[in-house]
């Protein structure tokens, strides 16, 4: 993985990669003109700095929102990435629920639009440069938020509607399916827009429908990711001893392993112990009951 670590927050590393730097400077490029249009300050690029600033922190307080819900529900979270979109926070985690995903996910549109709404108030008492600073940021930070809230992975919107789907039908599967395809035809989308604009006789044309190309590739590789291992994820996280058991004594060369076994854990401990049966152990170290791998496998082929 190419980035810095800058920071590390509730046991999660804050890496910084290194194509934030390269839009950073791209976004003082463009925005330095329009801050001159505007009249702001003795210098535009010095104007654009500051708001190029003020927008990395506030996407890093949208991941941060991310984080803290994550790590309330006793979700690992390896890693925090400020990227060329922004962010994305990396959750891992057997024991989730429909529900704790949900609000994990939309946390961050809610920070990014309390965010907006607060610079928003504050352009309307300023004036200046102070002004046009803070009227960009809220701007923009409400923008992210709506944009961020479009139903399709790998979008925090895309997050919601998996859970919500994933709660409804009870299959995480099904929901990664219908939320990976919107995110799909979203970039697509994007492609048309970037077209679009590229028509445009504005001298900046070019530039925003670049950035919105870039926006359309980094949709369609998580929408794409997310529909190759999202759908084996999720079907490995619906596995669960206590539900595969068989209320039958185990048969003479069962391993045993704990009932308590799930999701990837599950797997790893059939993968470090093959065998056709294992006697499932509860806390006490009383034998519970048996499961069979067969069972296990069929489970994965039958989830969603
Ligand atoms: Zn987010």
């Amino acid at each position: 993985m190419s980035g810095w670590r800058v920071a590390r927050i509730a046991g999660a590393d804050i890496i910084v990669r290194p194509s934030l730097v390269l839009i950073g400077i791209v976004l003082v490029i463009v925005f330095a003109p329009q801050f001159e249009s505007l009249g702001a300050g003795p210098n535009p690029y010095v104007t654009s700095v500051v708001f190029v600033l003020s927008l990395f922190l506030s996407v890093f307080l949208h991941e941060l929102a991310h984080l803290a819900a994550a790590r309330w529900f006793g979700m690992t979270v390896p890693s925090v990435e400020l990227h060329l979109l922004g962010g994305e926070t990396r959750i891992e985690g057997d024991s989730r629920h429909p529900w704790q995903e949900l609000v994990t996910a939309i946390v961050g549109p809610l920070c990014s639009l309390i965010l907006g709404l607060i610079a928003l108030w504050f352009a309307a008492a300023t004036d200046g440069v102070t002004h046009s600073v803070l009227w960009s940021v809220g701007f923009i930070n409400v923008l992210i938020a709506i944009f961020n809230m479009l139903p399709g992975l790998p979008l925090d919107g895309g997050r919601v509607l998996r859970a919500l789907i994933w709660a409804v039908t009870g299959s995480e599967a099904k929901g990664v399916r219908v939320a990976g395809w919107i995110g799909r035809l979203a970039a697509l989308a994007l492609v048309a827009i970037a077209i679009a604009m590229m028509l445009g006789d504005d001298v900046f044309a070019l530039g925003r429908a670049l950035l919105v190309l870039a926006v359309a590739l980094f949709l369609w590789q998580g929408a794409s990711y997310a529909l190759r291992h999202g759908v084996a994820i999720a079907r490995i996280g619906a596995l669960d001893a206590r539900d595969l058991m068989r209320d039958e004594p185990p048969p003479p060369e069962s391993v045993p392993i704990s009932v308590d076994l799930s999701g990837r854990e599950l797997l790893v401990a059939l993968a470090e112990n093959p065998a056709n049966s294992y006697a499932l152990i509860d806390d006490e170290g009383r034998v519970v009951g048996t499961l069979f791998s067969a069972s296990v496998d069929r489970a994965y082929r039958e989830a969603g």
